[in-house]
């Protein structure tokens, strides 16, 4: 296969034979030719079979086993059909919200996630009426399980995605006590971004003559240019600098080898004027959550995280990867720069090296079978190259989907006088009790005015700009 997942000879999802409903929302969402993983292994979850794929996210994993799901879907059937068991909280909201996306012309399909660090509270409510499609972290279904708030029997399709990141967590167990409250008659969709030996022997107990696909990691990205700089300890972060007064990236996420360095990091570049926010294990979820909103939603351009917190993260067309720290383990930097190139894409892999790390590029080079060449960073001058404004600010709502807030009921009311267009509005996203929605940077206070003063749905609701 080649080095880019979307050339001229991938196939076309409209030679698949899908229901029409389904091929519209593709096509909705701009997905005509099938990534490398989609292409190997469409057919096979297509025609019922079990299937262990290799495949990291950004290789369109999440699409492959979605389409699977709602193809045989039955939505005038209320019982759970399809369930999607993930690591974090993070890539369930990510898996969620595809399945939803891809489900948005098949009317009335429930999604539901059932993630621990939500109140139970909220999900008992949600459960009263069964979803078709659950999406969860083992921990918290389990507990449904075990109060019979949740009926899994009548799964027809069961996900299991980062097999491998849930191992290394511990959930082995959890997982298996899941599996046995479903139907041996399942069909199971194994996914792992490693082929650890422990995935084989998972495989063996849960699956039935699995297909086995794997896609190389260099096959599930656009071509990627990679940059190596020298850079002292004590001078990186000068060198951080001049490499992004060089390259000037729209966004970026910069690597640290340790969580400490993150948050330093993070306010050092807050101080120097960028838009920086933190990603790392000490922070509670509620930051977590909104460090990973505001860059998704273009407020803050920079991301600084460390390895774990940034697994499983999906950022669509992320200029810049930044290796602040250059990681001693070769397969964890072509994870890491694998998330800039996405879906075709060109992307931009920036590594600092200390005169003492120059063995961890030759690890590189050797595992991925090229060379590269260490260069100097020249200094620049900061006048040339001024740090970016962010696309958009952020603004908090307080109310959400219990208040039954839509995110046409935002929009409606930001355009309702000709102050603000459609073009001003970015990403919306609305929560059980808050919504947040991006406005156009030089729009933001205009758009904070009229969300203080009109009404949504008949109801005053408190904004704020959280960035
Ligand atoms: P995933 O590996 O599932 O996290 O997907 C990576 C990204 O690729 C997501 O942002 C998807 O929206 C996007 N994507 C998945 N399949 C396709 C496709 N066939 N064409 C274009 N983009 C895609």
């Amino acid at each position: 296969m080649s080095n880019s997942s979307l050339t001229q000879d991938q196939p076309l999802f409209s030679a698949l034979s899908l229901r029409p409903e389904l091929l519209q929302a593709l096509s909705a969402v701009h997905y005509e030719q099938m990534t490398p993983i989609q292409a190997e292994s469409a057919s096979a979850i297509l025609q019922g079979r079990d299937l262990v794929a290799q495949a990291q996210t950004g290789s369109g994993k999440t699409a492959a086993f979605a389409i699977g799901i709602l193809n045989k879907l039955e939505i005038s059937l209320f019982e759970t059909q399809a369930l999607v068991i993930c690591p974090t909280r993070e890539l369930s909201d990510q898996v969620a919200e595809e399945i939803q996306r891809l489900a948005s012309a098949l009317a009335n399909t429930r999604v539901l996630t059932l993630c621990g660090g939500k109140p139970m509270h909220d999900q008992l409510n949600s459960l009263k009426r069964e979803p078709h499609v659950v999406v969860g972290t083992p921990g918290r279904l389990k507990k449904h399980l075990e109060k019979g708030t949740l009926n899994i029997s009548g799964v027809q399709t069961l996900v299991l995605d980062e097999a491998d990141r849930m191992l290394d967590m511990g959930f082995y167990d959890d997982i298996m006590s899941i599996l046995d409250r479903t139907s041996s008659r399942r069909q199971t969709l194994l996914f792992s971004a490693t082929y650890p030996t422990e995935i084989s022997s998972i495989s063996q107990a849960i699956q039935r003559d699995p297909v086995e696909v794997k896609v190389a990691a260099s096959d599930t990205t656009g071509p990627i240019d990679q940059e190596f700089f020298f850079a002292k300890e004590e001078q990186k972060l000068e060198a951080l600098y001049r490499a992004m007064g060089k390259y000037q990236p729209d966004n970026a996420i910069i690597f640290c080898n340790r969580k400490s360095h993150v948050q330093q990091l993070c306010d050092t570049l807050n101080q120097a004027g960028y838009h920086a926010r933190a990603l790392h294990g000490d922070l509670d979820q509620r930051e977590r959550d909104e460090a990973i909103l505001l860059f998704a939603n273009k407020s803050v351009s920079l991301l600084i995280a460390t390895d774990v917190a940034a697994r499983g993260l999906d950022i669509d067309a992320l200029s810049a990867v930044i290796n602040y720290d250059i990681t001693p383990d070769p397969e964890n930097h072509v994870h890491r720069i694998g998330r800039t190139g996405r879906a075709g894409l060109n992307g931009l892999a920036i590594t600092l090296v200390d005169p003492n790390e120059v063995h961890r590029v030759q690890a590189i080079e050797q595992f991925m079978q090229t060379e590269f060449k260490i260069g100097e960073l020249q200094a620049y001058d900061r006048d040339d190259s001024p740090i970016p404004t962010p696309e958009t600010r952020t603004l908090q709502l307080s109310a959400g989907k219990k208040d039954k807030i839509r995110p046409g009921d935002i929009v409606g009311a930001l355009t309702a006088s000709a102050e603000l267009s459609k073009d001003d509005i970015g990403k919306i996203k609305v929560q059980a009790k808050v919504a947040f929605v991006a406005i156009a940077y030089s729009k933001a206070k205009i758009a904070l005015k009229i969300l203080t003063e009109e009404r949504i749905k008949k109801q005053k609701v408190k904004a704020r700009i959280i960035h």
